[in-house]
């Protein structure tokens, strides 16, 4: 490139800075971007695209400045970054090239603007750190709200992705270190922005946010983060809350499987919430609270007592009804305290945000005053914690007018008598109109000009305004003439002039100070930003505890109680499936599980609920662990240390792998991590390959986990013949679900029965799906035939000294269902068949019966 203007230069330093971010270049009202820069972003934002200086000049591209807001939205949706450069220096006395500085570097997890954060859902900027004895650390923080979380690692990188999965992460910072084929996976299976940050320093600003930090890997892990965040923000952040350790024992641990496959937070198929578990969960009032339900949904409970906590006060809020209901009509006039206190750190509010805040804050008597009516020690705790900011909400109710407009730059914003001088420019103001109130009244009278009106334009000033009717009454010499319009003259006097000098300079002068005034304001609720903090956490809590109950009464949810080593449901429901057939129709089932019998083999035919069954069992387990009520009439439950789940989803289309592999990888997983405390649903496993394959793997890991590790497990199988697993595996039952045959036709009842089901309905599921006739009939043929065919039954053989033996021994009982059919008999079978009878006599019917009982007794 040949001699680049000097503005151009300037460009181009700046942007060697920020090479992996759109460069927003402030010029005039416009931000400009140019190069490579400009043909994306047209191409991103849908904007033309132009050439600076003529045609061949560089490709150029702009958005006006005040419409910014949206076009940065999009980009960063898109998982870009956005680096704001602004002219920070007046441009009129500026010598040579304005001076210009980027200000803030948007990123996808650092956005603060309100339309660009969903309102019940966190916004995470997370950093990965990884160390030399081989663990990782991860910090999430949530610059909206300030939250700090910081978790450690120690068992490989797989248990990272399952970590970071379905949380809502949307940038993942990194060190350049970070080995090449993790940083691609990070970005398949994640979907995040990922940034890195290499250089660490400890900021010791920061101090007081690291005080529970005591291990060198968690201060370098924040520090990458807190880095980075300086990096991008540049400007203290006030609201920024202690980091928080979370211990990974202390929760239900879910991995990635189980969480995609029970849809707890979003549904698989379409990725949204309806239809998810939180979907149903969510009767939460506030902002602060729908997020504060997700991240329990997220983190399942292992401690009994702080499980048992949540449920009394749920138990109490169920049962009180009208008290309930008030506190969800206080909670509803709550603003989302969390993010307000981060934008008024950050320094976006306005003067209507501080009034939301004021009247958010007025509520907590209100919510006190229902809380005290409850007994319960852990509803008296929340109440203790929901102090009265007494101190700050005088500060709001002597400083904020009651209707502040939008912008913070008009005035009109703060009250009389807060401030001495604001009030004196007020005075001056108020007097100088009332002045010009009484020379109007002076003026009509000594003219004897009924219609004479002083009027204010931001041109003129203040005027004299007579009609032309009336011009002629007016005494020589008495006014100026400034301007006329059509049917009157307008006048002024030095006077008047000389009064809206003042009033004018006062106005001025209070818009100002008012302005100064708020920012002042602004600065010392700065300083009540943990308080705030401290009270949108027990508000989100008195939130979601609400909903539960709220939930579990709607619904008719029963609390659950915790034993060792049992577990027994009465009538449990899908919670979401119960929902969505709306009509009451959802058939309930119980489910026992102990230890003398802990596996259960569920048979059934397709579509007759065998995997509604299993993930309704784990769908009770973690509403039982976060504190909610039951869909069921009784439920007595184990505290399960770990869910792992293998249940037929659709194909893992992001990683490419194929079904079956997805399964194997699934059921390893379950396999390795499992422990005695833990529960494995295993919907259908080896479907994915062929017959023999697919069941004995199937039937092998059933007696793994059988034989070695004793978890509870619910394994589903469309392997009929795995039922004689009952009588080699001492622990293992069989349930099927019961289908009945009617007119030819499979009526599912979707009920739960203890044995083995006697067939597989395939077919019958076929014909519902409205196969051809002619395609139904072959199929059953081929069926008759595969079924009487010989063909292997599954080994229940001890497996011995670790080896495995597939297919070399026969049960009696499998021999004898397996044993070919004689010639003859299928002969006599086929007649039998072909027999018309309504074309026969009695006695016709009577021979040929006789006839074929001859030859199959032969
Ligand atoms: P399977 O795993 O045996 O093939 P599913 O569990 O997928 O069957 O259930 C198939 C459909 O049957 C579900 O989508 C649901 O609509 C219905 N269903 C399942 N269980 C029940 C139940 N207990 N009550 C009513 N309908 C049910
Ligand atoms: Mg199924």
């Amino acid at each position: 490139m040949g001699k680049q203007t000097p503005m151009m230069e300037q460009y181009l330093k700046i942007k060697a800075d920020y090479q992996d971010a759109f460069l927003f270049f402030r010029l005039g009202d416009f931000y400009e971007m140019f190069n490579d820069d400009a043909i994306n972003a047209a191409r991103e934002l849908e904007i033309t695209l132009t050439k600076r200086g003529g045609s061949d000049g560089i490709p150029m591209c702009g958005v006006p400045y005040h419409a910014a807001e949206n076009y940065i939205k999009t980009l960063i949706d898109k998982g870009y970054k956005v680096a704001i450069c602004e002219q920070v220096e007046d441009p009129k006395t500026a010598k040579g090239v304005v001076k210009r500085e980027v200000v803030q570097l948007v990123t996808p997890g650092t956005v603060m603007e309100s339309n660009m954060l969903k309102e019940g859902e966190n916004n995470y900027i997370a950093s990965l750190s990884h160390f030399q004895d081989g663990s990782y650390v991860i910090v999430y923080n949530d610059l909206s709200t300030g939250e700090n979380n910081i978790t450690v690692i120690s068992h490989g990188w797989d248990a990272v992705i399952h970590e970071l999965y379905n949380q809502p992460i949307k940038e993942i910072v990194i060190s350049s270190n970070l080995p090449e084929d993790l940083q691609t996976k990070l970005r398949d299976r994640l979907h995040v922005t990922l940034s890195y940050q290499d250089e660490i320093t400890f900021n010791a600003e920061y101090r007081n946010l690291a005080e529970n930090l005591n291990d060198e890997r968690l201060m370098k892990a924040f520090s990458r983060l807190l880095n980075y965040i300086q990096h991008t923000q540049k400007r203290s952040l006030d609201h920024l809350q202690p980091a928080n350790v979370i211990e990974l024992k202390h929760y239900l641990s879910l991995d990635m499987y189980s969480k995609r496959n029970l849809e707890l937070t979003e549904t698989i198929i379409k990725k949204g919430k309806h239809g998810s578990l939180l979907w149903v969960l969510d009767q939460t009032v506030t902002a602060m609270g729908s997020r504060l339900l997700k991240k329990w949904l997220e983190r399942p409970l292992l401690d009994k007592k702080r499980i048992e906590n949540r449920l009394n006060v749920v138990d109490a809020f169920y049962q009180r009804f009208m008290e309930r209901d008030t506190l969800r009509d206080t909670l509803k006039s709550v603003y989302d305290l969390e993010r307000l206190a981060g934008r008024i750190a950050f320094g976006n509010v306005n003067a209507r945000d501080l009034l939301q805040l004021k009247q958010s804050l007025e509520k907590i008597p209100e919510l006190k005053a229902t809380l005290n009516q409850f007994e319960e020690r852990q509803i008296q705790t929340l109440s203790t914690g929901l102090k009265y900011p007494k101190e700050l909400i005088d500060l709001l109710n002597t400083s904020i007018i009651d209707n502040p407009p939008i912008s913070i730059k008009e005035g009109s914003i703060i009250r009389d008598g807060y401030n001495e001088v604001l009030d004196t420019y007020r005075d001056a103001s108020r007097n100088g109109k009332r002045w010009i109130a009484a020379l109007e009244k002076k003026e009509k009278q000594e003219t004897d000009i009924k219609s004479l009106k002083i009027g204010y334009n931001r041109v003129f000033g203040y005027y004299i305004e007579i009609t032309k009717a009336n011009i002629h009454l007016i005494p020589e010499g008495r006014y100026e003439r400034k301007q006329t319009l059509a049917n009157a003259e307008r006048y002024i006097t030095p006077e008047l002039k000389e009064k809206e000098q003042l009033i004018i300079e006062a106005e001025e002068k209070s818009v100002e100070l008012e302005y100064n005034l708020f920012i002042e304001i602004r600065e010392k609720i700065k300083e009540h930003i943990p308080e705030l903090q401290y009270l949108a956490e027990i508000v989100s809590k008195i939130d979601v505890l609400q909903a539960f109950a709220t939930v579990s009464e709607k619904n008719n949810y029963r609390r659950p109680y915790f034993v060792e080593n049992k577990l027994n449901i009465i009538n449990g429901r899908h919670p979401v499936i119960e929902q969505v057939m709306k009509d009451g129709s959802f058939v309930p089932n119980n489910v026992s599980l102990d230890e003398n019998k802990n596996i259960l083999l569920i048979t059934g035919p397709n579509m007759s609920g065998k995997s509604t069954y299993m993930r309704q069992l784990a769908l009770a387990v973690i509403m039982g662990q976060i504190g909610c009520f039951v869909p069921c009439d009784e439920a007595e439950l184990i505290i399960f240390d770990q869910i792992f789940t293998r249940i037929g989803a659709a194909d893992d289309l992001v990683s490419g792998q194929s079904t079956f592999m997805v399964e194997m990888l699934e059921a390893n997983h379950a396999i390795a991590n499992a422990t005695d405390r833990s529960l494995i649903l295993l919907d259908e496993i080896g479907r994915g390959t062929s017959t023999y394959d697919g069941m004995a793997l199937a039937q092998a890991i059933v007696e793994y986990i059988h034989n070695n590790i004793q978890a509870k497990t619910l394994f589903s199988t469309h392997y009929h013949e795995l039922t004689v697993l009952e009588e080699s595996l001492e622990k293992l039952k069989n349930i099927h679900v019961r289908a009945e045959e009617f007119e030819g036709n499979v009526v599912f009842l979707h009920q739960i029965q203890e044995g083995a089901a006697d067939k597989s309905y395939g077919i019958h599921v076929a014909k519902l799906a409205n196969l051809p006739e002619a395609l139904i009939e072959r199929a059953s043929t081929i069926l008759q035939e595969l079924e009487s065919s010989d063909k292997p039954a599954p080994t229940t053989e001890k497996i011995e000294s670790g080896q495995l033996s597939f297919f070399v021994g026969e049960t009696e009982q499998v021999k004898e269902r397996n044993k070919p059919i004689p010639a003859t008999e299928e002969k006599a079978i086929d007649e039998l068949k072909s027999l018309n009878l309504f074309e026969m006599t009695p006695m016709e019917a009577m021979n040929a019966l006789y006839r074929l009982q001859k030859q199959v007794k032969m």
